[in-house]
């Protein structure tokens, strides 16, 4: 205002007075410079492709079935509950989640963990990344990010001024069939530590790629988190979803992690409900206390009622854990037969599946296939951009590229490969089966 006044004191006339303090107004930058470079969205731009064309969706990851009944009527019940159920609870997570997340996954971890203290409970895992982010980097901090990687990271690490490092799993051999055989060298990851470096980032069961760590690999990624004294950040949203005998391991249970992991989870993911928003994170109290600080001043906390049906699904899956009753076994039994039927289809026109572990996505490289793309998208544009651009528009089945979840400097190399989802109804993997069937023959 006083910037104004002085202004208007100063120039000739009134008209001209109006346009001056309008022009200097304006020339201003009103945005704040942490938004530049990272306004595009993979997930914004290919949801609405998707819409637009009503393409086949196995593009965005959420599954088009409902979540399990106990949690659905869990849900039901405390929206039809008391008043409290309608109203603010504890900020850093409803006290009946807290509790069960603490009773659940300390038998998992190992670990007695505090439902108070190293629970933070967030409005899906993307505010439980900003709240590890924001609270556990600082400025010029290096942040050591494993390719591929969910897209996020990248833009959460550098709102907050730091430096993402990346360092990318690498297919081994001639012929990759298994996300198995994407390996992280430990020369490779051990050459991008300096004394910036704060924090590793993993997420394992993988996104894309289906990569489920082994043991090995995450003691290696321990030993130097250890020896250099950083943090390790490891999204765990898939934990529940491996095959073909392959376990999940929580990087937090080895020795030596708990005091430096930040594991981040979604009962999004875990219970087919990922419009409900409710993540987590499970730390030292030590870190969590920082994050509680952030989350307290933008969230505060997340839905009271959909905390409550989470609250009573991890109580019902700690009852019947490790039986056939749980969703954890049911939930990746029926992927199993899923990513059989969507690699078959694959195979069937001619693309070669890799394989995923874990997780409910699944790559294929489309380098060998010829499509002319009818300038439909600009030349400097990656090709699987490019390509899925042109699934969707011209054949109506929606996928996502690949090179989205890499490094300026690595997604060259990647841009041959593009993602499907098949956490789908069967009609909908019918259905893009029926697209691409007619394509390869050219109908
Ligand atoms: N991490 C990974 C690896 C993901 O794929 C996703 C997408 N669901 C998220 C985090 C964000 O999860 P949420 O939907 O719970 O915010
Ligand atoms: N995590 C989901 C995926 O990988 C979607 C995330 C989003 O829509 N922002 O497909």
């Amino acid at each position: 205002m006083r910037l104004i006044r002085k202004l208007a004191a100063n120039v000739l006339s009134p008209c001209s007075s109006i346009i001056n303090i309008h022009k200097i107004i304006m020339s201003r930058q009103l945005h704040s410079r942490r938004t530049d470079g990272v306004d595009k969205n993979v997930w914004v731009e290919f949801t609405q492709l998707a819409a637009d064309y009503k393409a086949v969706n196995l593009g965005q990851g959420f599954p088009d079935f409902s979540p399990p009944k106990f949690v659905q009527e869990a849900f039901c019940e405390a929206v039809s509950g008391g008043p409290q159920m309608h109203q603010y609870t504890r900020a850093f997570g409803h006290p009946a989640l807290v509790k069960s997340l603490a009773k659940f996954f300390s038998r998992i971890v190992g670990h007695e963990i505090d439902p108070l203290e190293d629970i933070l409970v967030t409005v899906g895992a993307y505010q439980a990344l900003f709240c590890a982010f924001q609270a556990l980097i600082d400025e010029g901090d290096e942040v050591i990010i494993v390719e591929p990687f969910f897209d996020c990271y990248q833009p959460m690490v550098k709102m907050v001024g730091g430096k993402a490092v990346y360092v990318p799993l690498r297919p081994k051999g001639s012929s990759v069939l298994f996300s198995a055989d994407w390996v992280l060298s430990a020369d490779e990851l051990a050459s991008k530590f300096t004394p910036r470096t704060k924090a590793v980032v993993i997420n394992t069961p993988n996104n894309p790629l289906g990569k489920v760590y082994k043991t090995e690999e995450l003691q290696m990624i321990a030993d130097l988190c250890i020896k250099h004294d950083v943090l390790c950040i490891s999204d765990e949203v898939y934990e529940w979803l491996t095959y073909d005998g392959n376990k999940h391991v929580k990087i937090a249970s080895l020795p030596g992690m708990w005091e430096r992991t930040v594991t981040i989870g979604s009962a999004g993911k875990t219970f087919s409900a990922t419009g409900w928003k409710v993540g987590f994170v499970i730390s030292s109290g030590n870190l969590i206390k920082h994050m509680k600080t952030i989350h307290q001043n933008c969230v505060y906390h997340c839905a009271t009622a959909a905390q409550e049906a989470v609250a009573r699904g991890f109580e019902r899956e700690y009852e019947v854990f490790g039986t056939p009753e749980s969703y954890f076994q049911q939930l990746p039994a029926m992927l199993h037969q899923k990513r059989k039927k969507l690699a078959a289809c694959l195979e069937s026109v001619g693309l070669q599946p890799i394989m995923p572990e874990g997780g409910y996505f699944m790559i294929t490289d489309i380098s060998s296939v010829k499509v002319d793309f009818n300038d439909q998208s600009t030349d400097d544009e990656p090709r699987d951009f490019r390509f899925v651009k042109w699934l969707t528009k011209e054949k109506g089945l929606a996928t996502i590229p690949v090179s989205a979840f890499y490094s300026p400097e690595h997604s060259k190399e990647f841009d041959k490969y593009i993602r499907f989802c098949f956490v789908k109804e069967d009609s909908t993997l019918d259905a893009a089966e029926d697209i691409l069937r007619k394509w390869s023959q050219g109908k």
